[in-house]
């Protein structure tokens, strides 16, 4: 059954844990040429995709934090680290031949474009993926945010967040055998029972733009592009 007619321009959220496939830190390539896999079907079928990446499976603030390292530059480390995953996923596209672009939120280097809105519907309109990494590019945010505001810049018709479960759940479905799927939820839901799609802030950044967001697994092949298609996949939350 069609949820809708499809969407054309779709800013796609990966986490970084998805970087590192089966294990339960860094990189695997089996992990990342599936998300490239996902990305070439979306792509080759016509829609145009920006993508945040997240950093988890480097560091997360948290973890710098840990160690002693203060708040504030814990966080700029997992920014960074989202660069690095950028530019890995970068490159298992080219294997695919699909031309992207990295883009981040604060200089890196001349291998990496600044963020840059107007320049990135450039690329997404001549058929390029444009992969932003460097979070919101401050510090006290995730990427999930750095997800939301990269949408309403490029104008993305739908958020896709894909995850390593088949959309949201009432309750833990690794736990319990009767959790039930929502096809459907509202952004007053979502927020009143936090489900966990996304930060609270980044669903009320979605919510307010009216930008619909579906959130599914990342492991079935095809999943992204029937998604865009219009087909149902997962859970939709529409404001
Ligand atoms: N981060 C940040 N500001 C941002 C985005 C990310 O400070 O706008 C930092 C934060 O420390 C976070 C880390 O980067 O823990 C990695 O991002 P995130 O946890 O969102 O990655 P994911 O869980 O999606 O892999």
């Amino acid at each position: 059954m069609k949820r809708s007619e499809g969407y054309r321009r779709a800013l796609l959220k990966i986490s970084g844990e998805a970087m590192s496939g089966e294990r339960d830190y860094g990189f695997d390539k089996d992990g990342i040429s599936r998300i490239a896999r996902q990305i070439e079907i979306a792509r080759n079928a016509g829609h145009e995709l920006g993508i945040v990446i997240g950093g988890g499976n480097i560091l997360r603030g948290r973890e710098a934090a840990s160690v002693g390292v203060p708040p504030l530059a814990a966080d700029h480390m997992g920014m960074i680290a989202t660069v690095l995953n950028g530019l890995a996923l970068r490159w298992a596209l080219e294997e695919l031949s699909v031309k992207s672009r990295v883009m981040c939120a604060f200089p890196v280097g001349h291998f990496v474009e600044e963020a840059d809105s107007e320049q990135a519907k450039d690329y997404l309109s001549k058929g390029f993926v444009v992969i932003f990494s460097g979070g919101t590019g401050n510090p006290c945010f995730t990427t999930d945010s750095a997800a939301a505001l990269r949408a309403v810049e490029i104008d993305a018709d739908v958020v896709i967040k894909a995850t390593q479960v088949n959309g949201v759940y009432d309750k833990d479905p690794h736990v319990y055998p009767d959790a039930e799927l929502y096809e459907y939820v509202t952004v007053e839901e979502a927020l009143e029972k936090r489900l966990g799609i996304m930060d609270a802030a980044a669903i009320e950044i979605l919510g307010r733009k009216r930008i619909p967001t579906i959130v599914l697994s990342l492991h079935e092949n095809g999943n992204i592009q029937r998604a865009l298609a219009g087909e149902k996949v997962g859970t939709l939350m529409v404001s």
